[in-house]
């Protein structure tokens, strides 16, 4: 029986999988996609303290790498439900069932879709959610990202230094992301800012060749020509399976206080699954860190 199942292998799952794993306990973690979580994605990452420039896959790595030599075991295998029997759950995957004293959710969130009409099928034909993974095709042309947090600054950013020009498309004209990127993005001369603005429309056959958006307060629409079109809108969690062991706010988030313990015994939460202010990965390590304290705790 294993101590503590922790399901992700994010900042948040690989974190709590270290602490637990020093404190001498035998730790299993699932992960359905790859490890590392959102951070994979980033291109660069400048605000976790002690480590002045790192690359979001290599931060990722070096966390997958910390955790399984410490002697965490990492399965890719998707989580289905948890039984909780008090002192005794079992965590049901794809695979196989699971026996273990506590459970710590680290299941992350995953990309907010856009919403507009045929965006699921013009996936990998124009539409992308990660520049850093598909950026590379659009070298030399014309592309959009839509957002205005932190990781549609980064991947205009990044995407400027190669393409032809980027749009910068955001629905209000403040942005949620540091300023430091908006003075960066605004520096650079083949960046278009299109604020105030929503995508109405996806244009082109079988290829995105452009999208209509629409001024938020003229109301007028206007045709942007691109080849690309990067959504960063923020994320939306994923935790409906496991809605009979943890309370979910509105949002679809586990509630939490900063214990990271849930409303049952021995399951504990963890990143930016919880309900929270800040997601950060310094605050999704954080939480790791707090979550597998509150579980060895438990086992005592
Ligand atoms: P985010 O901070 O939640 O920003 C999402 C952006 O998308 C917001 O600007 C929001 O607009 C916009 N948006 C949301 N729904 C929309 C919709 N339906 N249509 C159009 N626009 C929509 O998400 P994120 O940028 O992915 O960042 C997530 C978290 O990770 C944040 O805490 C961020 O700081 C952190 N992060 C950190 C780093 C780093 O430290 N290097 C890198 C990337 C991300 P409004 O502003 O109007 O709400």
């Amino acid at each position: 029986m294993t101590d503590i199942i922790i399901v992700g292998a994010g900042t948040a799952g690989l974190s709590a999988a270290i602490y637990g794993v020093r404190a001498a306990k035998s730790v299993l973690v699932f992960e359905s996609e790859v490890y590392g979580g959102q951070i994979v994605n980033t291109p660069e990452i400048e605000n976790y303290p002690g480590i002045k420039n790192i690359s979001g896959y290599e931060f990722a790595t070096n966390l997958y790498e910390q955790a399984t030599e410490l002697g965490a075991q990492v399965k890719f295998e998707k989580v289905i439900k948890i039984e909780d029997r008090g002192a005794e759950k079992t965590v049901v995957t794809d695979q196989g069932s699971y026996p273990c004293k506590s459970v710590i959710l680290a299941t992350g969130a995953k990309n907010r879709p856009l919403g507009v009409e045929r965006e699921t099928e013009l996936v990998g034909a124009g539409i992308s959610y990660c520049a850093t993974c598909d950026g590379a095709f659009f070298r030399g042309k014309d592309v959009a990202v839509n957002g205005g947090g932190n990781t549609a600054l980064e991947d205009a950013i990044y995407l400027s230094n190669f393409c032809n020009k980027v749009y910068l498309i955001h629905r209000r004209d403040a942005f949620r992301g540091e300023e430091k990127l908006v003075q960066a993005l605004k520096n650079k001369e083949n960046v278009v800012f299109v604020l105030n603005s929503t995508i109405k429309e996806l244009l082109g056959e079988d290829r995105l060749s452009g999208v209509i958006v629409q001024d938020k307060i003229t109301g007028e629409e206007k045709e942007i020509a691109i080849n690309g079109l990067f959504v960063a809108i923020g994320q939306i969690p994923e935790n409906s399976a496991f809605e009979a062991q943890v309370e979910l706010d509105e949002k679809g988030y586990i509630s939490a206080p900063e214990s990271c313990k849930t409303k049952s015994a021995g399951i504990f939460v963890a990143g930016d699954c919880r309900t929270k202010n800040v997601r950060q990965l310094a605050t999704a390590a954080s939480d790791g860190a707090i979550a597998a304290l509150a579980a060895c705790e438990y086992l005592v």
